[in-house]
């Protein structure tokens, strides 16, 4: 059995914690590689609806073992306040694996966060203001806290000492604020490292002998591939890899295990936060979409901030599924399209007088402007079908469509937020 990869094709939110989560039923191992708790997932099941930021999707089948990998921000505040959250609500405790190498998200790399975007001002990058650029910052320049430095309180101080001098520096000159002191912050440390001893190992092992045993491995992708910081829309893009082939770095499994790859994009576009979207949509029209978007409206899970809509936009969709290497694709919130009676669709970017569908770079992004078609809309409510011939024909013609447009079959239609409300093709 091979590993099987479920990462978002567009800008994130695309619905790849509900694409998780029903995949799990068959996985024994389900693994974040990537990103921290900054942006979230919404699972709905029979146990009800969660918004689940760092622990992986896995965790609402008591089968399956849930991985943190190396690859991971591990913010261990957030860790426990989301075990915690899940247990109070009647979840059994999951088993839980957290790598002996992922590194720490300290309080000072939230706080770095929320003290640039203020600075920036209008050049803001729509940061979910977490610490994830100051932590991944610190990781490349050699100043990471690793788990398992927590127990050894020696060297734990000395590396918060290096990490922390030049910070304390912007502190008071550059941000006018108090400095920080690293003894504060290893006690506190201290303290959730005993809480998280009984979950720490080396998990590259454990996850190599689950591949060499054919135990199934499912590894979920945060964000999506348009905020990879090499392939996205840099800038505003996210500080570590989103897509799948980085599944192999961030969880430490060996890369010709991953063998399938869904892509997850949704029925229209959303994304939070700053940067290009070329079909995006504004006004009323946008007000509608937002509205019925998801299974509640699209406003973000962590920050609540309503996300921008727009059409569904093949050109970064079909770029998105390239990067992840994708083998099929899942297309989700289909069903909140039923009630228009054209949807458009963007097929092509113009770019000073010339049509393209080649994903520009952000250097010339700027003056694309959406080439839409428009298809027929079914007018139905779709929500209970769960059998590809029994969608509407203009339905089955959008998915069709659109797989043409991505050039990668889509294999799942996702037709409302429940785990049942799926269609396999
Ligand atoms: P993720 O970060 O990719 O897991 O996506 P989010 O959870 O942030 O956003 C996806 C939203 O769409 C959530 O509100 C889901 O409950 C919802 N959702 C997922 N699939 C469907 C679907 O097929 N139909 C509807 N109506 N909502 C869906």
């Amino acid at each position: 059995m091979s590993v099987t990869a479920v990462a978002g094709a567009n800008w994130g939110d695309e619905g790849k914690g509900k694409m998780t989560d029903a995949l799990a039923a068959d996985a024994s191992f389900v693994v974040r590689f990537q990103g921290g708790s900054n942006a979230g997932h919404t699972i709905i099941n029979s146990l009800g609806k969660f918004a689940l930021r760092i622990l992986p999707s896995g965790v609402f089948y008591p089968g399956v073992t849930n991985v943190i990998g190396p690859g991971v921000a591990l913010n261990l505040t957030d860790l426990f306040q989301e075990l915690d959250a899940l247990t109070a609500r009647g979840i059994s405790e999951p088993r839980l694996k957290v790598s002996d190498r992922a590194q720490i998200v300290l309080p000072i790399h939230k706080q770095f966060d929320e003290l640039e975007e203020e600075r920036l001002g209008d050049r803001r990058f729509g940061s979910t203001k977490s610490g994830i650029a100051p932590f991944y910052a610190d990781k490349a320049a050699k100043l990471g806290i690793q788990v398992a430095d927590l127990y050894d309180q020696k060297r734990l101080l000395e590396r918060l000492e290096a990490a922390l001098t030049a910070k304390n520096i912007l502190l008071e000159h550059l941000y006018h604020k108090p400095r920080v002191n690293a003894q504060l912050i290893a006690a506190e440390l201290g303290k959730q490292a005993e809480r998280l001893r009984p979950y720490v190992c080396n998990t590259s092992e454990l996850l190599l002998q689950a591949v060499r045993s054919g135990r199934p491995i499912l590894v979920e992708g945060q964000l999506g591939a348009l905020r990879d910081p090499d392939h996205g829309i840099y800038p505003f893009s996210t500080s570590s890899s989103t897509l799948a082939g980085y599944a192999a770095v961030g969880a430490g499994l060996p890369p010709h295990a991953i063998t399938r790859i869904v892509a997850v994009t949704k029925a229209y576009s959303s994304s939070v936060g700053e940067g290009p979207l070329v079909s995006e949509i504004v006004g009323p029209a946008a007000e509608e979409l937002r509205r019925r978007g998801g299974d509640s409206g699209e406003y973000g899970v962590n920050t609540g901030r309503p996300r921008r809509i727009g059409w569904f936009d093949a050109v970064a969709t079909r770029y998105g599924c390239m990067l992840q290497g994708a083998t099929e694709a899942a297309l989700t919130n289909l069903d909140v399209l039923g009630y228009l009676d054209k949807i458009p669709v963007c097929t092509a970017y113009g770019i000073n007088g010339s049509s393209t569908t080649q994903f520009p770079v952000s250097a010339i992004i700027g003056s694309a402007k959406p080439v839409l078609d428009e298809l027929p809309g079914w007018k139905a409510d779709i929500s209970h079908i769960r059998k590809f011939d029994e969608l509407p024909p203009h339905a089955q013609n959008y998915v069709l469509q659109i797989e043409n447009l991505i050039e990668v079959p889509v294999r799942f239609i996702s037709v409302g937020p429940d785990r049942e409300q799926l269609i396999v093709r």
